[in-house]
């Protein structure tokens, strides 16, 4: 899957009341979606992702860690709010904006995870 379709997808999801984890794929370093039903899935992989036994909150070591995660999970907050704050049936051009910040913020996402491993 190309990293549009990807993004357009994660953005889809979010809207239908998923939650964006700070955990991120195991095989693609993507962050995680937690499905309506429970389930984590990677919008990249386009498959379920089996939960590891690190949970989030035990991610508090080493400071330079520590920043690199505050920042994470800061740009997880924004992007839940602002997914919060779009009306039930959006404009196409919400849509568009929508999709364009959830792109960048995947991208940061994504750089921390990067540093990080
Ligand atoms: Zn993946």
């Amino acid at each position: 899957m190309s990293d549009e379709n990807v993004t357009k997808r994660m953005g889809q999801l979010l809207r239908k009341g998923a939650a964006l984890l700070i955990t991120a794929c195991p095989k693609c370093n993507t962050p995680l979606l937690r499905l309506k039903d429970g389930t984590m899935y990677c919008a990249k992989c386009d498959k379920q992702v089996i939960e590891q036994q690190t949970t989030p909150s035990t991610i508090q070591e080493g400071a330079s860690g520590d920043i690199l995660n505050q920042l994470a999970t800061k740009v997880l907050i924004i992007l839940e709010e602002y997914t919060r704050s779009l009306p039930k049936k959006p404009h196409p051009e919400e849509i568009r904006t929508f999709a364009a910040v959830v792109k960048d913020l995947v991208e940061i996402l994504r750089g921390i995870r990067a540093l990080q491993s």
